[in-house]
């Protein structure tokens, strides 16, 4: 199965997918996260990436498309995948066809996560990650067992760069001008499926899977 997961900034897509990922056994292909270990070196690509993603900006797509391209090529991808924060905007989309035309392959399933405004700020607001293995939590509604460390490996939980307030600002803009367009790009292409994100993150996995019929 190959699956596009689309939302808003903070709508539960890298949550889901790695649910998903987890229940599917294929990989869970994030470019946010890709891009943010990538950012984490000091390099010049890593002080680069570290500023794009600070400002909430998108990375070029050239650059994005091309390691997407790498990374669906790689034997663990050939019997499925859930992509997550990919593609961003029609040009990534259509780079995406062409990316799978190339494997023989195309998108099972586009599945849209909707969730209102005020959710997307309060599940943005309340994240918190673990610097050294992505886990994703949120001091509401996700927490950690122990007070603000990461349950795999105890790290101290950190906030996102990008998920202050000026950049999230940003980062909806962006999301509204250059995402949403891909809405439109998939329903006329019959892909995609809008699924309600409210709720538990258990009750929004068992409605992505009764979508997904698994
Ligand atoms: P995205 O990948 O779409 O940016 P995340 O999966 O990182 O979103 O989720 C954003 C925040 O909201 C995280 O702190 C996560 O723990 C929390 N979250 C995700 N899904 C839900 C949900 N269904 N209910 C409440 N909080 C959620
Ligand atoms: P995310 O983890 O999906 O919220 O992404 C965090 C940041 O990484 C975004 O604000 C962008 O700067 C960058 N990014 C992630 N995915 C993409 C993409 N497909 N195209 C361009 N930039 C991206």
């Amino acid at each position: 199965m190959r699956v596009v997961i689309l939302g808003p900034p903070g709508a539960g897509k890298g949550t889901q997918a790695a649910r998903l990922s987890e229940h599917l056994d294929i990989p869970h292909i994030a470019t946010g996260d890709i891009f943010r270990q990538a950012a984490s070196e000091d390099t010049d690509l890593g002080r680069r990436l570290r500023e794009t993603m600070d400002s909430g900006e998108l990375v070029p797509d050239e650059f994005t498309n091309e390691l997407v391209k790498d990374r669906l090529a790689r034997p663990d991808a050939q019997d499925g995948f859930i992509l997550d924060g990919y593609p961003r905007n029609v040009e990534q989309a259509e780079a995406l066809d062409e990316i799978l035309d190339e494997l023989g392959t195309k998108v099972s399933y586009v599945i849209k996560l909707m969730v209102r405004g005020d959710d997307i700020i309060a599940r943005l607001a309340g994240r918190r990650v673990c610097p050294k293995c992505g886990a994703v939590y949120h001091m509401e509604t996700h927490p950690p067992a122990d007070d603000e460390r990461c349950d795999n490996d105890g790290t101290a939980l950190v906030r996102r760069e990008d998920d202050s307030e000026e950049t999230t600002r940003r980062r909806l803009d962006v999301y509204g001008q250059q995402t949403r367009p891909l809405y439109d790009f998939y329903r006329e292409r019959g892909k995609l499926i809008e699924m309600d994100a409210l709720g538990t993150t258990d009750e929004v996995f068992e409605r992505l899977l009764g979508t997904l019929g698994r």
